[in-house]
């Protein structure tokens, strides 16, 4: 079992001192892909960073600027460009002149799902993508890129040195497990990108959405445990014959909330794609929503 968190105590559009050099900001967005919304973070003091400004809500920017007020917002960061995250920082720089430094945009896809999660924010263009590991510094301030493809294949998460802290976007989140939809989210790349903020030894991650995680060496090992549970479940379904998604998804996720019905079919096409890749199930023709699923014939017993 996960150990969720999901207690917090907010109000919206107010600035709240969460840790020493971390005030948040949560906007009025609730939904079942932003749990109560999305937490904007101002890093520092004086001249300061904030992460995820967060959905075009002209409340939001109001509350942003107000919490800065004296200050200078020097840096704009971004994890990933879904709208609950990224539109706002147009504007924002352009009310303060900060600089966006974020993930590449991605390709407005055609045949992007719908429904299945947050759309993207096609206006997003950051000045500057930072490499993996490279620092945004400001006064008693040090953020460095953590590159954390799955969620989407662009995500980004930033580290505060000073408090051996992680913002993690949605690429770990305390309310709930992530969304990894192909064809851009993938869940090989996602194991790694856990793995990676596993080995980061970071002493708490703050999502952009939800409460912090304060103990993450036990929520990633669960978190992780809990996708190869599921990757277990599917194989464990394929071993009594082929199956289609739909199929799959009756079977695996009881009692499932019906507005993420075809979330959950593109999750378990994510593990699907990944079980194909490592030789442990096949399809029939392309891999896709509509193929039919096997175990593969050599996979060892
Ligand atoms: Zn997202």
């Amino acid at each position: 079992m996960i150990p969720f968190v999901r207690d917090m105590d907010f109000r919206y559009g107010e600035a709240q001192q969460v840790s020493p050099l971390i005030r948040r900001v949560i906007a009025n967005n609730p939904g079942p892909f932003t749990y109560l919304g999305t937490g904007t973070y101002i890093v520092g003091r004086g001249e300061v960073a904030v992460i995820d400004p967060g959905p075009l809500d002209q409340d939001h920017l109001r509350a942003l600027l107000e919490a800065t007020e004296g200050e200078r917002i020097a840096v704009i960061l971004v994890t990933h460009d879904h709208a609950d995250h990224a539109p706002l920082a147009a504007d924002l720089a352009k009310a303060t002149g900060a600089r966006i430094v974020g993930c590449r945009p991605l390709p407005e896809r055609q045949a992007m799902p719908q429904g299945v999660e947050e759309g993207l924010d096609p206006l997003y263009r950051p000045d500057h993508t930072p490499a993996d590991r490279e620092a945004i510094t400001g006064p008693g301030w040090t953020l460095r890129a953590m590159t954390t493809p799955g969620h989407t294949s662009n995500h980004i998460c930033f580290a505060l040195e000073e408090e051996r802290a992680l913002f993690t976007g949605d690429h770990v989140m305390g309310w709930s497990t992530t969304v990894v939809i192909p064809p851009d989210g993938d869940m090989t790349d996602y194991y790694a990108s856990l793995r990676k903020v596993m080995d980061g030894g970071f002493a708490t991650l703050w999502p952009t959405h939800g409460p912090p995680i304060t103990d993450p060496a036990p929520f990633l090992a669960a978190y992780l445990d809990h996708r190869l549970k599921r990757e277990a479940q599917i194989l464990g379904v394929l071993g009594r014959g082929p199956a289609m998604i739909d199929a799959l998804v009756g079977e695996i996720y009881v009692g499932l909330d019906p507005r993420l019905k075809r979330a959950a079919a593109a999750s378990v096409l994510a593990h699907l794609l990944h079980l194909v890749r490592t030789g442990q199930a096949v399809s029939d023709g392309h891999p896709g929503l509509e193929s039919s699923f096997g175990l593969a014939t050599s996979r060892p017993a």
